[in-house]
């Protein structure tokens, strides 16, 4: 049986998948890729769109709705539809891959599919891929961390208090799902306007945002695709 290959996409930009990434996709017959259903009942993909763009075929890749609400039960059933079909390619001999942005072992819930596989004794293989915030660190041609720092990547939540607290340990910060704590955020910027705050916004991909300039993000709405780094100035 062949494994079933879990391939990190990169950030957005399709140059930044690596050599392996972009073999196995082409080597597969069949990807299972998520989209999501936006409000006006259209649907997107940014993992389709960077396929797309490196030329895989269309008819290898079977995409699946991804409910994006915060009720992951609604995920974690989409997720076991795309375990049964891939139980069943496998079993007819079929080389199956599943798709996640960025990198596939880092805050990618599609990672419950290959800790199902796993368990049942499917093979199963994942290949690193970007992640959003290091594509962002050379988007803003940042040294991330340099000496003895430290890096803490928060996931959304998170208070000012909290942000004192990491900088005084000299800990870079990065905030991922920053649409989780804009007001936060707004109000750390009022209060610590000596930090660097470097924001950035879809990533390698046309719609591609970064700024440093803490007037601009403190006002900003910030949409799902953006990260935060604060750094000690200095
Ligand atoms: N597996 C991904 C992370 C997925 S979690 C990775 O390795 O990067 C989703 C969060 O990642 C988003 O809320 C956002 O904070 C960040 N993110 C993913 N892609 C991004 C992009 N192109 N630009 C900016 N942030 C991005």
């Amino acid at each position: 049986m062949h494994p079933v290959i879990f391939v990190s996409l990169g950030p957005g930009e399709p140059e930044l998948i690596t050599l392996k990434g972009l073999k196995a996709l082409q080597n597969a017959d069949c990807i299972f890729c998520p989209e999501t259903r936006i409000r006006d009942g259209r649907t997107l993909s940014r993992a389709a769109d960077i396929m797309r763009r490196l030329d895989i075929p269309i008819d290898c890749i079977h995409r699946f709705p991804l409910p994006m609400s915060k009720q992951r039960e609604k995920a974690l059933a989409a997720y076991d539809r795309v375990y049964e079909e891939t139980i069943l390619l496998c079993k007819e001999g079929k080389k199956v891959a599943i798709v996640a942005e960025g990198d596939a072992g880092f805050y990618s819930s599609v990672h419950y599919i290959f800790e199902k596989l796993q368990t049942i004794g499917i093979p199963v293989e994942q290949v690193a891929g970007i992640p959003a915030f290091i594509a962002s660190g050379a988007r803003g041609g940042l040294h991330i961390a340099s000496q003895e720092e430290r890096v803490t990547i928060i996931p959304g939540i998170t208070t000012t208090e909290e942000i004192e607290k990491l900088i005084h340990e000299k800990s870079v910060i990065v905030i991922m799902k920053l649409s989780q704590c804009t007001d936060e955020v707004h109000r750390c910027i009022r209060i610590h306007p000596e930090y660097g705050y470097h924001y950035f916004e879809n990533v390698g991909t046309p719609e591609e945002k970064y700024s440093n300039d803490i007037k601009l993000i403190g006002n900003l709405h910030f949409p799902y695709f953006s990260l935060l780094i604060i750094q000690q100035n200095g």
